[in-house]
């Protein structure tokens, strides 16, 4: 599932998303960037309801699109 986000990142975003993308997280391991994703997964939990409700609303209207009955 893909999902495409319109929300203004506040600093903290902009910061774990540059961390996300550094060359430095290209060669960590797993576990590494496990944790900066749910750290950022976090943040955006806590502090932007509205991307929460952006998922979750794509998230229904995927569950209501005919391709999903396909995979039943
Ligand atoms: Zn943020």
């Amino acid at each position: 599932m893909k999902l495409f986000l319109d929300f203004t990142p506040c600093k903290e975003c902009k910061e774990m998303m540059l961390e996300l993308s550094s060359e430095e997280m290209l060669f960590a391991d797993d576990a590494t960037r496990a944790e900066v994703s749910s750290r950022f997964l976090r943040h955006l939990t806590y502090n932007h309801n509205e991307v929460v409700k952006a998922v979750m609303d794509e998230v229904k209207t995927q569950k209501r699109s005919p391709e999903f009955d396909l995979y039943k």
